[in-house]
């Protein structure tokens, strides 16, 4: 047997045991009650000849709560002054961001929680002292990072390609215009420029940060 996607069956300790068997490779005894109760909620099948788990279905043992990815606002701080954002420039003063001692403890968790995927967001994430360093960081470690949320105003050439060719698998969606107030109509030019050379540059674009209410009130 194989362990199929999802389901919204509840799970006995017992069918604990018998998921972590379900490798492909294990008989199955085809009488068990429980083994058809778990078929039956589509969460297990019979494995096809010759298929086993893949990566995402094996068990993974977390030392803490299992959390398969995580939004992360690594600074409070932006270089633009949007009218309706909280974390507009003239707030950086009153918003903080985490050092790199703190990230790298963040990241120690992420860890023990089995996290694999990371939306990077901020504020500006961009505008964090030591961003490709945490960029790096997550490569480093196996997590992929899925979405940079960023106004992509300090995007470089470099940056991009670095992003690139760290092998990051997510896809970057840029700004949609209709739903983009930024208080200063150049804001939307730059950022979109920006955006343009980064979908041309890392075969990505990057969006920017939160849902911004359009002039009429719709998200
Ligand atoms: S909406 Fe984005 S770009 Fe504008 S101030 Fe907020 S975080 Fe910065």
């Amino acid at each position: 047997m194989n362990i199929a996607k999802t389901s919204g069956a509840e799970l006995t300790p017992e069918d604990f045991l018998i998921l972590m068997t379900c490798d492909g490779k294990t008989e199955q005894d085809p009488d068990s009650e429980r083994l058809k109760h778990l078929e039956m909620h589509g969460l297990i099948r019979p494995a096809k000849d010759g298929e086993t788990l893949t990566d995402w279905q094996k068990v993974r043992f977390c030392d803490n709560r299992y959390m398969p990815g995580v939004n992360w606002s690594i600074t409070g701080k932006c270089n633009y002054n949007c009218r309706h954002c909280f974390m507009a420039k003239d707030n950086a003063a009153n918003l903080t961001e985490f050092s790199w001692e703190e990230m790298i403890a963040a990241l120690d968790e992420f860890d023990k929680c089995g996290i694999q995927t990371i939306e990077l967001t901020g504020g500006e994430p961009t505008l964090h002292p030591r961003f490709m360093d945490l960029v790096r960081e997550i490569a480093r470690r196996g997590m992929d990072i899925d979405v940079i949320l960023t106004n992509g105003a300090l995007l470089t050439r470099e940056m991009l390609r670095e992003i690139k060719s760290l092998g990051f698998t997510g896809d970057f969606t840029g700004p949609d215009p209709s739903k983009c107030v930024f208080y200063n109509k150049g804001y939307y030019r730059k950022a979109k420029k920006a955006f343009d050379e980064a979908g041309k540059e890392c075969g990505k674009e990057f969006m920017c940060l939160s849902p911004i209410p359009a002039l009429d009130g719709s998200m």
